[in-house]
């Protein structure tokens, strides 16, 4: 009898944002992953507009950002109506910039449907391919691999799995999770996306009357197309009406006053819930929920699809270390660790988006602006509270855990431009050494951890090795002093910072510490901070 095919490192289940991330993240890395998905074919929904500032950081990670960029457009100004009359006019990102520690100041808009296409491009150069028609109905967890038992008999034998199948989650149901929160059954909107002819593309149009709401934003990469969202109609007991192009265009002429057959065609129909739940615990064993598997909630502040993408990017290099070798089981405990307290956080700000764009409207002149606020972009998540970020030396910027900023820096030798996140690009630890008493560590850390870490010194004295494709170490010029500014290191400090492949600060060490390339040792293989044995 042949020997059974060994188990496949990592299954992923569901192939939306969240599970096409995370399984880009894994085929980088070279680790072994299958992704299924119970649709006959690709999913296209009419749901998130696009990712914000943070996840494009990831999505440039994972050298898709061009693809992004290019298919979608800049968020557009709002304007706002009653009674069928413009009454104002709001850019919620007009003021701001990007600066050199953060590339992207707001979100990019891009069809939900558009991005799974860039990623599940991407997905393929690495030879992985989404399994359609694929629909996960059992899991049984065995000692060292997990079953999981497809709709019609097939069976998939894995180290790992990765319920990324969205807020119904099987994956969820099967291990037990709770999935805790309420439905606001009365906060319902139908949504689809239509063809409009004659309406001004250059805005995002939205109309609340006292009795109810249209809003049309143009979808970019189409000549026509929008994506509208509405508050339902009700029938005479009160109930919600299923959506319709009918009664699209009874609400569109309702609100904005003019003739509803503008409207030709509405696709992709369906009816929103205010759901604001999330699941007790992330992990069971060998599985693990990422996404609206295991986090729901309004999509006011828009952070449901970002919020999967960065759970992802959190999970992918840790199961990518554990299943090479090159971290202990341990590691994994660190994504629930981290990432539940943020959907937590993320139900908060979504919840006060909400309300606070439910107020807005009441009056002329408010609408969508609203949702936008602190927290919306992604960029102050950290995760100072994790077992890797105990490490107590911190600068006057940053601490360990928090997200590593960007700057734009020289390379020392060809004095060519290099971004921070250049560095990071890719599937690697960087640790950045700041000041002339950095060179021997970053030497040592180097010769020891070989293409798993990458080397910089920072105004630290060569020589250095040309390019940076692996190892190092190699030399960046701080040539306007953006990188010490944005990490908080004085210009007689000699620090060693270790980013995290998911680019956020696993420590912070003093180069004169004679415990620091042994504490970079044993976080790359994923041990806590002990606190014993290095003391700055
Ligand atoms: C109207 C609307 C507007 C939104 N706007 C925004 C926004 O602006 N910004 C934002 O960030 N988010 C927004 N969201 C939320 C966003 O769409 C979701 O958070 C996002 O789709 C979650 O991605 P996911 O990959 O976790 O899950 P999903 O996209 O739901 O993907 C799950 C996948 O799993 C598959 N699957 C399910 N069960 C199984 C099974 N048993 N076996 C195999 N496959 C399975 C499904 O077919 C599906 O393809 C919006 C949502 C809605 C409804």
């Amino acid at each position: 009898m042949p020997a059974p095919a060994p188990p496949i490192p990592v299954l992923v289940v569901g192939s939306g944002p969240t599970g096409l991330t995370l399984a880009i993240d894994l085929a980088r890395r070279g680790v072994g992953v299958r992704i299924i998905d119970k649709s006959a074919r690709f999913p296209r929904s009419s749901r998130a507009k696009g990712p914000n500032p943070r996840s494009l950081e990831v999505l440039e990670d994972l050298g898709v950002i061009d693809a992004v960029l290019a298919a979608g457009a800049a968020p557009l100004p709002m304007r706002k109506y009653r009674g069928g009359v413009a009454i104002a006019d709001a850019e919620p990102y007009a003021g701001l910039r990007p600066t050199p520690d953060a590339p992207y100041d707001r979100p990019r808009m891009i069809a939900q449907w558009q991005l799974e296409e860039v990623l599940r491009a991407r997905l393929a150069e690495y030879g992985v391919r989404v399994e359609l028609g694929s629909e996960l109905v059992a899991l049984a967890e065995g000692e060292a691999s997990v079953t999981a038992t497809l709709a019609g008999g097939g069976r998939i034998e894995a180290s790992y799995v990765a319920g990324c199948d969205g807020g119904h989650s099987a994956v969820r149901k099967l291990l037990g999770i709770p999935f805790e929160g309420r439905t606001a059954e009365t906060q319902q909107m139908v949504c689809g996306d239509v063809e409009i002819e004659g309406l001004d593309r250059g805005f995002w149009h939205q109309w609340f009357d006292e009795d109810g709401a249209v809003m049309l934003c143009p979808i970019p990469g189409t000549r026509s197309g929008w994506w509208f969202q509405a508050g339902p109609e009700t029938d005479a007991s009160g109930a919600p009406v299923p959506p319709s192009l009918a009664g699209f265009r009874r609400l569109f002429a309702k609100h904005t006053g003019l003739p509803g057959d503008r409207l030709t065609e509405a696709t992709l129909l369906s009816t929103y819930r205010v759901n604001e739940r999330m699941a007790a615990r992330y992990r069971v064993g060998r599985a693990f929920l990422a996404g609206d598997a295991a986090h729901v909630h309004s999509i006011a502040g828009g952070l449901g699809m970002n919020t999967g993408i960065q759970d992802a990017y959190n999970l992918g290099w840790k199961l990518a270390r554990v299943v090479s070798g090159l971290a202990g089981p341990a590691l994994l405990d660190t994504y629930e660790e981290e990432r539940l307290p943020v959907a937590a956080e993320v139900l908060d700000i979504s919840g006060q988006r909400l309300r606070a764009t439910l107020e807005a409207i009441r009056k002329p002149g408010g609408g969508l602006d609203s949702a936008v606020g602190p927290g919306t972009n992604g960029l102050g998540g950290g995760y100072r509270w994790s077992s890797l970020a105990a490490s107590p030396l911190a600068t006057s910027r940053l601490r360990p855990g928090d997200r590593a900023p960007d700057a734009p820096c020289r390379d020392a030798t060809t004095g060519a431009p290099i971004r921070l996140f250049d560095a990071f690009a890719g599937p690697h630890f960087t640790l950045l050494g700041f000041g002339t008493g950095t060179t021997r560590a970053l030497r040592e850390a180097t010769a020891a951890h070989g293409e798993d870490l990458r080397a910089y010194g920072v105004d630290a004295p060569g020589p250095y090795e040309p390019g940076h494709h692996a190892g190092g170490p190699y030399g960046l010029a701080d040539h306007a002093g953006h990188a010490r500014s944005a990490y908080g290191i004085g210009p007689d400090d000699d620090l060693l910072v270790l980013v995290r492949p998911d680019n956020h600060v696993g420590l912070i060490a003093r180069s004169d510490d004679g415990r620091a390339v042994a504490e970079i040792a044993a976080h790359l293989g994923g041990i806590p901070y002990s606190g014993t044995e290095c003391r700055s």
